[in-house]
């Protein structure tokens, strides 16, 4: 008889284990970290943590973080997952792009390159630096996009990892992962607001934590705000002040402004003895002041989007290099009074809340916790008049599914387009179609009978799946949405701000489509009686009468006035009434015509 062999428990197995990483895919810098319980490690390239998000060609070759290459790509992120149609609602700087195809191209070298190969260079150049520091292949990554990246920007980021073997544990989004690194976990509640200064972006969300979900209730942003905006502005301040320094070549006066403005985030004063100028924080700040006003502004836009009291904010957290800046920090106790967090490295921030949150994900951390993020706009249908049906709101937890019935509009209808839309507005010309799908073979049912239950799932990633079904047939059509329009942050902030200002605007608007869907559903009725038994029951002069009825709410309809529209489908149900009510003693009649009288008392 053949001995089973029983391993002693106690002997610990050696096993594989993997290398998941942090990743912050920053426009101006990437970063990659590790947490390994109370380890963090960020790997360094040319013993920087902060690597240039800058592609150059060297003869055919691509190269990352060079910055004194003549012949690079910078701030790629700026057009990832935004399609050629889409190009006129951002700006691209001084890349040179091809639109011919769905996604545009940036000329490099004698090639041409999209935001999602680009992204994936860097990408794997980041994981190169891991290997080899770490002598073992990266596994798994968590890497994070803006609070505002839409589903398309997020499966572009998504794309770019899985292109160069990266398998993507989760994205999250940069607050959030900042709320991670600064320890707010399932365990805290509350309300916070991160404010994150970078190269050349600026984005503000408020974050609510309660029982482990971050919510990003509100986020403002704007995509051409941050250090390099500094940087010109000291720039032509010293060439103002400074006319030797004409002659300086442009990078070295670019350097010198970096020079004097990182100084001026400790010092009052600070001096360059080789080009011989000097400037003082308050000069400085002067100078700053409009770009940190419009900070401020786009703050306090996005509390009163959160609708969150403001002494409900527990902490400011200052995200980014460019939150160093002396005057933030001065400013914001100022006016809010809310306790700053800014004890971490706010270049690193990010990275870090990435790091911990793909140790949990990886099964390597020994305190887990549930994150959830949340779905950055509403998901919903076109129904008939033109109306979007949300079917789940924008800001819940994902992943999520819900379900709504909608029914037929026409007698015997057998087919119904379903239109799938993203977007805040109630109208469905200013939301975004992601896809439209038929649902067929619809049993023949008077109109408003069938039930068709429509329903989304929305996985842990954003990715959406739309299934519809006829009830009373079991009938079943799903489809996977793969959103193939690019939603620029412009047009994302751009659609919330104008839903919110427009709230009423899209309350009339529903109501007055309403009025029309109900007009011509009443038309529709009438007419299709009146083919059946006008001439039984009605005699010229009353069928006259209903017809005249008829025809004055058709011109109400064109009209568009809600109103005008009301008035004239009253007076078709009054007009009509007679009718309505002749046809229902008619149809006694004929159940009870050819029945035994016995059956019938
Ligand atoms: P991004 O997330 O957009 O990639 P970063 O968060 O890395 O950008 O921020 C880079 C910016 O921070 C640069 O403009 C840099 O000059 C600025 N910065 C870094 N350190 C300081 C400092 N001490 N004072 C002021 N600005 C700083
Ligand atoms: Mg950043």
């Amino acid at each position: 008889m053949a001995l089973i062999q029983i391993s002693d428990p106690d002997k610990s197995v050696a096993f594989n284990k993997e290398l998941s990483v942090g990743i912050d895919l920053g426009t101006t810098h990437s970063l990659i970290a590790k947490k390994e319980g109370e380890n963090l490690v960020f790997f360094k390239d040319n013993n920087n943590v902060l690597i240039p998000s800058i592609i150059s060609d060297e003869n055919g070759k691509l190269t990352i973080g060079d910055l004194n290459s003549k012949n690079s790509v910078k701030s790629i992120k700026r057009l990832i997952g935004v399609t050629s149609k889409e190009l006129h609602t951002i700006n691209y700087e001084d890349l040179e792009l091809d639109s011919s195809e769905d996604l545009p191209r940036v000329s490099l070298g004698n090639n041409k390159y999209n935001a999602i190969e680009l992204s994936s260079k860097i990408l794997s150049h980041l994981c190169e630096i891991a290997q080899s520091h770490e002598n073992t292949s990266v596994n798994s990554a968590v890497i994070t996009v803006p609070a505002y990246f839409n589903d398309m920007q997020r499966q572009a980021t998504k794309l770019a990892a899985e292109m160069v073997d990266i398998k993507v544990l989760r994205l999250i989004s940069e607050p959030t992962a900042a709320a991670i690194a600064y320890g707010i976990d399932d365990k805290k509640t509350g309300n916070f607001i991160v404010y994150d200064l970078g190269g050349g972006t600026f984005d503000v969300s408020i974050l609510s934590i309660e029982k482990g979900i971050f919510k990003v209730l509100s986020t403002k942003g704007d995509t051409h705000l941050g250090g390099d905006d500094i940087d010109r502005l000291l720039n032509k301040y010293l060439l103002d002040n400074y006319p030797h320094l004409t002659k300086l070549h442009k990078t070295e006066l670019y350097n010198l402004s970096k020079f004097l403005k990182h100084g001026l985030s400790n010092k009052n004063t600070i001096t360059n003895e080789k080009h011989n100028v000097s400037i003082d924080l308050n000069d400085f700040n002067k100078l700053i002041n409009p770009l940190i006003e419009k900070t401020l502004k786009l703050l306090n836009e996005a509390i009163i989007e959160s609708k969150v009291d403001i002494n409900d904010i527990k902490n400011i957290m200052l995200v980014g290099g460019s939150s160093r800046l002396k005057i933030i920090k001065s400013t914001l106790n100022e006016i809010y009074k809310i306790n700053i967090l800014d004890y971490l490295n706010p270049d690193t921030v990010v990275a870090e809340g990435a790091a911990i949150q793909a140790e949990v994900l990886s099964g390597n951390a020994k305190d887990d916790f549930l994150l959830l993020d949340v779905l950055p706009l509403s998901l919903g249908i076109e129904t008939y008049g033109g109306l979007s049906e949300k079917v789940i709101h924008r800001n819940t937890p994902i992943p999520s599914s819900s379900e709504k019935t909608f029914t037929t509009f026409k007698d015997g209808q057998s087919k119904m387009m379903i239109n799938v839309v993203q977007g805040e507005r109630e109208d469905i010309s200013e939301c975004i179609s992601l896809a439209q799908f038929i649902l067929s073979d619809i049993p023949p049912l008077v109109a408003g009978a069938a039930r068709i239950k429509v329903r989304f799932q929305v996985d842990a990633d954003g990715l959406l799946t739309v299934s519809a079904k006829e009830e009373t047939s079991d009938k079943e059509t799903t489809i996977e949405i793969k959103p193939s329009h690019g939603l620029t942050p412009e047009l994302i902030q751009n659609m919330i701000s104008t839903s919110n200002n427009k709230a009423e605007n899209d309350k009339n608007y529903r109501a007055l489509k309403e009025s029309i869907v109900e007009a011509e559903r009443a038309i529709y009725a009438i007419e299709e009686a009146l083919k059946v038994d006008s001439n039984d029951l009605l005699n010229q002069t009353e069928l006259d009468l209903i017809n005249q009825a008829i025809d004055n709410l058709q011109d109400a309809l064109l009209s568009k006035n809600i109103d005008t529209i009301k008035l004239a489908n009253d007076n078709l149900e009054k007009t009509s009434e007679f009718y309505v009510e002749r046809r229902m003693n008619n149809s006694i009649k004929s159940i009870i015509t050819g029945k035994d009288i016995n059956d019938i008392i």
